[in-house]
């Protein structure tokens, strides 16, 4: 069992075959990323910086960062070349930092949204009230060097989500609910990178 094999049964049970596999790499060597390169992935999710700045000059150009962590505003301007989708703008004071390091490179980043219900305890993310705010003020309407795409994060915002093409949900352990909820890109790392398939995949086959 590796990679491959991994990739090959996950794809198997997706219920959205157009649903977009980002390949969680953060923390593995760069010779699993070169491994799931090999059997197809494309696209790679980091949620560090440095790690994608020090991956990125050692995989094929044709790779797709994703960064799926949290995004420090200091640190936009060491990616802001390199990132095909930053999937968690949680601020709007991070959106304004992305859109003034595009503005410098002359490029147009794609961003999603990371949204959270408004009883959750974490401190990052909008709520669908500072969603909506947001969307409808003029100061987000000013911003010309981001691109919006879509939301990360929950499927309970169905009435935001009609505005918008992606949503980012779902992660090894409930990548086949998310899909079933609309998912159109999921961020699966341990049932890929780790060299046995878990069970809850082989559950899922026999059943
Ligand atoms: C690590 C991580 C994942 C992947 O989690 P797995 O359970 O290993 O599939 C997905 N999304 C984010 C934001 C992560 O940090």
């Amino acid at each position: 069992m590796g990679i491959k094999s991994n990739l090959e049964i996950v794809k198997k049970t997706f219920k959205n075959p157009n649903c977009l596999l980002v390949a969680v790499s953060k923390t593995k060597p760069i010779e699993d990323l070169r491994e799931a390169y090999e059997a197809g992935i494309r696209d790679f999710g980091e949620n560090k910086v440095q790690e994608i700045q020090e991956k990125y000059p050692l995989l094929p150009p044709d790779v797709r960062w994703h960064m799926i962590g949290h995004l420090q505003t200091n640190k936009v301007k060491y990616i802001a070349n390199i990132v095909h989708l930053i999937h968690g703008v949680d601020s709007f004071k991070l959106l304004q930092e992305i859109n003034k390091q595009g503005k410098k490179i002359n490029r147009i980043i794609p961003c999603l949204l990371q949204i959270h219900i408004a009883k959750e305890e974490t401190k990052f993310g909008f709520d669908q009230g500072e969603l909506e705010e947001m969307l409808g003020s003029q100061e987000f309407a000013a911003l010309t060097h981001v691109e919006i795409q879509g939301l990360m994060g929950m499927a309970t915002f169905t009435e935001d989500q009609k505005l918008l093409n992606e949503l980012s949900m779902g992660m090894s352990g409930d990548y086949l609910i998310a899909q079933e909820e609309g998912s159109t890109m999921v961020r699966i790392g341990s049932a890929i990178l780790v060299a046995e398939v878990n069970s809850f995949l082989n559950q899922e086959l026999s059943s």
